[in-house]
């Protein structure tokens, strides 16, 4: 049932110019799949000439006829959702469940993107003279190319197509080659609700040509990229040489407080559900859990004890809580971490190693007391892999959960108002939960501060990078 993915370009499904393809994958067997078009140069110049002559046709498109093509898209995303979950499940590993609810908000997260496009409001600023008008318009920022990776193949994609048609602007996509086939279905579900030809164009190949051949190129005037924070400092520094405005959704290296008057219970259940979800692999997984001390014990034996019983297997399988790895790279990038943490000391409580040698399945990982010059508690794991630490007083916490440059995602745990309200203020983070994973809704804020980026991917700031402010001052005479 898998297909052999294509390019869309200016409204037309179409192989690469060359006929090159990339192979896919099926990380729970290591089999070919299908196959991806692989775009070379004639592709990405007909991709811009279309990005730009669909950009002029999308911006004249009322916010309210746009935000109804939208909705139209949303509709047909739910409609199809069996069939693209089935297939993010082949191309990416997550269990099924998995794949169908990312594949339900992503349609959440176009309606609601659909209607902060009608509400992109100006203002008029009052004047000093009476037959002066002074106007503030809002207007979209241009031709976007945007970068969206394997990790969530609709959701990283479904954010920045949506916010940049709100405000409209034309994008040229390129999604993940790992996971091809989903994305593509939610370009289908654009071109197949009515949205002019150009205004959404979708090319995979290699990502380094593609983003510096796109990001200098005059016709666009915006990037998006969600992946790591090196790739991520390049693009923004390529990006910042030809002036051109970024998003940057990056990694993370989320801490966790459970302070000692938290339910334990909870605190355990909630977060080993949102670590090993996806296996791991998401740039707001709890990483670093920094327990005080009166629950220190509880919670690991309760924590390594729940990721024991977490069921893995093929995606497929309705049974299976926790999918392969999505790439064989994330292989030896653990087991080095898992390694270099036990060589100085770490005590690996559960898991540490592959399992079986098909499919790239890997244990739920558990280690204790992983020094801080360890490599896993500097670098963004992207996998099953906790650190669980004890802390005695709250400055303590505070000060681990601040150490790194990253500053993504936040967790916290405890009954006091007047510590949750503490952490919230004094944790460096985007986004801060207290009491269970309460991120990464249509409606909320979605990003980082410090090396985990710039710019909001949720809620109604999603909008503000796609809109240029005008202003206008007009003397009637
Ligand atoms: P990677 O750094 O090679 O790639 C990360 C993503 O960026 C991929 O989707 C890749 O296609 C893309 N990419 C890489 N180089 C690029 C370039 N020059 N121009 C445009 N796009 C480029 O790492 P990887 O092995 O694919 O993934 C592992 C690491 O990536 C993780 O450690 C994690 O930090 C990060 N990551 C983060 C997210 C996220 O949600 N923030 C998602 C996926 C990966």
């Amino acid at each position: 049932m898998y297909p052999d993915v294509l390019l869309c370009i200016n409204g037309v499904w179409t192989k690469a110019a060359d006929g090159r393809t990339i192979p896919v994958v099926n990380p729970a067997t290591e089999e070919v799949i299908g196959s991806v078009a692989h775009a070379g140069r004639a592709d990405l110049d007909a991709a811009l000439d279309a990005a730009a002559k669909g950009f002029a046709a999308w911006r004249k498109v009322s916010a309210y006829e746009r935000s109804k093509m939208m909705r139209r898209a949303a509709d047909l995303l739910r409609e199809r959702a069996e069939k693209v979950a089935q297939l993010m499940t082949l191309e990416q590993g997550k269990p099924l469940a998995q794949a169908r609810m990312e594949t339900g908000v992503g349609a959440d997260i176009i309606d609601w993107m659909a209607e902060e496009g009608r509400r992109a409001y100006g203002r008029i600023v009052p004047a000093r003279a009476a037959n002066v008008q002074q106007l503030v318009v809002r207007e979209p920022v241009g031709p976007v190319a945007a970068f969206s990776p394997w990790n969530f193949p609709i959701n990283q994609a479904v954010r920045k197509i949506s916010a940049a048609l709100a405000a409209g602007c034309s994008i040229i996509l390129k999604a993940p080659e790992e996971t091809p086939a989903a994305p593509a279905e939610l370009v289908r579900c654009f071109i197949d609700a009515g949205v002019p030809a150009g205004v959404v164009n979708l090319v995979y190949g290699v990502p380094a040509e593609i983003s510096a051949y796109l990001i200098p190129h005059p016709i666009i005037r915006k990037i998006s990229f969600t992946g790591s924070t090196a790739v991520g400092k390049q693009l923004a520094a390529m990006a910042g040489q030809y002036m051109k405005r970024a998003t940057m959704e990056l990694g993370g290296h989320a801490p966790v407080v459970v302070y000692d008057d938290a339910d334990l219970d909870a605190a355990v259940t909630r977060m080993s559900a949102s670590k090993f979800r996806n296996a791991g692999q998401i740039c707001v997984a709890p990483t670093r859990f920094l327990v005080q001390e009166k629950l220190y014990a509880g919670f690991v034996d309760k924590f390594v004890a729940a990721a024991r019983a977490i069921k893995i297997g093929n995606g497929t399988d309705p049974a299976t809580e926790m999918g392969p790895l999505a790439n064989p790279r994330r292989i030896p990038a653990l087991e080095g971490m898992i390694q270099d943490a036990v060589a100085r000391g770490a005590e690996l409580r559960t898991g540490g190693n592959r399992i079986g040698n098909r499919g790239y399945f890997f244990e739920p990982t558990v280690l204790t007391g992983t020094p801080k010059e360890a490599r896993a508690m500097n670098e963004e794991p992207f996998g099953p892999l906790a650190l669980i630490s004890p802390f005695k007083e709250h400055e303590e916490a505070i000060a681990e959960a601040n150490r790194l440059d990253y500053g993504l995602a936040a967790y916290v745990f405890t009954r006091s108002t007047k510590r949750a309200t503490a952490a919230i203020a004094e944790i460096e983070s985007g986004m801060v939960s207290v009491n269970h994973y309460g991120l990464a809704l249509p409606e909320v804020p979605f990003g980082g501060v410090k090396d985990s980026g710039y710019g909001s991917e949720g809620g109604a700031e999603a909008i503000e990078p796609y809109l240029n402010t005008k202003f206008a001052s007009l003397l009637s005479e």
